[in-house]
């Protein structure tokens, strides 16, 4: 028996794990690889692999006895029972204190279970968010870490040692307890869902309602993308938008407009509503995509129902951009401030220390939604560690007041016009629900009174003070 040398164990060899463990490697640590499909793992070393450190295993016992104690032990394998399958098998051959590491993209009820789990029986448990495909596996990822908290000082070197950097710093952190990595890549795929609807709206506008040509349309995302709007999903857009097909037209007008959705946008909402949280902008960019998946009932709907009657823009087209850029600004501000409301309820559901800035800075660089705007958002926490909403830090607040007419003014536009923008105005109603001190509730909750005797508070406190049992009902028919 040699003495192990491996400093990282990584399982499953498909696109993620190839690369992330490429990555692992290039920065001088020992990474010993691992695959169901054995064959897999000489094919990897004899080609993609040629010529780096990385160790082969051909069982999971030669993998376990090839890692240093504590071991590293990384899944990259598909999301589900795969990953327990692994969990059971690696089990009878791991130490008191090995960590176990999945990096799928597995829902977090199954990683507060799997943490739970492993912690009683004296190992460690990572669920980590891993965002940026396949290039962001291979030269730095956004890593969201969560779970055993012992366990991240002996992780935390290789994981910042790989993620991406933004602004000189590594885009991994630990995010909290059990299931709470998970939980934030998953908050930040439900993001991603917002940013890229806004994004669409903001295109729909102007092609239905200025009628820009593409390329006018690419040098507005062009111009977005060197101001506050700087993003990797701007950035993408702007080039799709050019985009030519061989015969000249753009590629995007070919692209049959349905949308598809892998599931975590839809977790969020979810997550969302069980929380009782108002995270608008999501629930409405998922929607947004289940409306454009009925194409078939939308084609005869588009025959039968009518929009409004020659509707034409006929403002200024370059003020108009402006305040749309503005609109489009505040309006994802708003997702973001919902966003981060999400993410302070789910830590108060499940006792979870969320490191706020750390989360901004982690979604900062390497994965889809990175922005140079998260940046701003990573300075507000660092600045107010208990900030209670995001639209409160001074910066933000004034960013707000400042696009708010053009925002106004962007939506009511397209409202005239026709053109759907759910998320556009989702935002904006949030906004004015969420500062108004008194809501319509006054009304609901006696409506719920009359017809089912739901009861009612009192809004002044000392006259709902004498009612100390707390719950009023009225008769509010005088019949008996
Ligand atoms: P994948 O296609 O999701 O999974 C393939 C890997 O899982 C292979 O190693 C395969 O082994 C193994 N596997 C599948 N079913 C198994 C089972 N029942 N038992 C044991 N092993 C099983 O691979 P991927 O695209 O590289 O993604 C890996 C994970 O990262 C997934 O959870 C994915 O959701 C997540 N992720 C992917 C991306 C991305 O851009 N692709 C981005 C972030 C996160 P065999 O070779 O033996 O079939």
């Amino acid at each position: 028996h040699s003495e192990p040398i491996g400093d990282f164990g990584l399982i499953g060899l498909a696109v993620m794990g190839q690369n992330l463990i490429l990555n692992v490697n290039d920065h001088g640590f020992v990474a010993v690889a691992y695959n169901r499909t054995v064959s897999k793992v000489d094919h990897f070393l004899e080609n993609e692999a040629k010529g780096t450190n990385i160790i082969g295993a051909r069982s999971i016992e030669d993998f376990v006895n090839k890692l240093k104690c504590p071991r590293k032990i990384m899944l990259l394998v598909k999301a589900g029972s795969a990953v327990d399958d692994f969990i059971e098998q690696l089990i009878p051959y791991l130490k008191k204190d090995d960590i176990i590491i999945d990096g799928g993209n597995s829902h977090f009820p199954d990683s507060i279970r799997r943490c739970k789990y492993l912690e009683e029986k004296g190992f460690r448990f990572i669920g980590c968010g891993v965002s940026g495909g396949e290039s962001g596996a291979r030269y730095g990822p956004s890593l969201m870490p969560g779970g055993t908290p012992s366990a991240w000082e002996h992780v935390r070197p290789i994981f910042q040692a790989i993620a991406a950097k933004a602004d000189n710093e590594p885009c991994c952190d630990w995010v909290g307890e059990t299931g709470a990595g998970h939980y934030v890549k998953m908050v930040h795929n439900g993001i991603e869902y917002g940013d890229m609807q806004l994004i669409c709206e903001a295109y729909h506008i102007m092609r239905e309602g200025l009628e820009l040509s593409h390329d006018e349309i690419g040098d507005v995302f062009e111009l977005w993308n060197k101001g506050e709007l700087d993003s990797y999903l701007i950035e993408i857009t702007r080039n799709i938008v050019r985009y030519k097909d061989t015969d000249g037209v753009p590629l995007v007008e070919k692209v049959k407009d349905t949308a598809g959705q892998k599931g975590t946008g839809k977790w969020t909402a979810i997550s969302a509503l069980d929380l009782g949280m108002p995270v608008t902008l999501i629930g409405e960019a998922v929607f947004s995509r289940t409306l454009s998946a009925l194409k078939d009932e939308r084609i005869r709907a588009s025959k039968l129902l009518r929009g409004p009657n020659n509707p034409k823009f006929n403002g200024d087209k370059q003020i108009f951009i402006r305040q749309l850029g503005q609109a489009l600004y505040a309006s994802k501000l708003i997702s973001y401030a919902q966003g981060f409301m999400l993410l302070r309820e789910a830590a108060k559901d499940n006792n979870w220390n969320l490191n706020y800035a750390g989360i901004a800075l982690m979604w900062r660089g390497g994965c889809i939604i990175r922005s140079a705007f998260l940046g701003d958002i990573k300075n507000a926490y660092v600045n107010d560690p208990n900030l209670e909403n995001l639209l409160f830090a001074p910066y933000f607040k004034k960013a707000v007041e400042d696009a708010q007419d053009s925002w106004r003014h962007v939506i009511s536009q397209a409202v005239l016009l026709g053109i759907p923008i759910p998320a556009f105005s989702t935002a904006l109603a949030f906004y004015d629900g969420y500062r108004h001190e008194k809501l319509p509730a006054n009304l609901l909750q006696s409506q719920r009174d009359y017809f089912g005797a739901h009861t009612f508070r009192y809004l002044d406190e000392c006259i709902d003070a004498q009612h100390p049992s707390g719950d009023i009902h009225i008769n509010w028919t005088g019949e008996g």
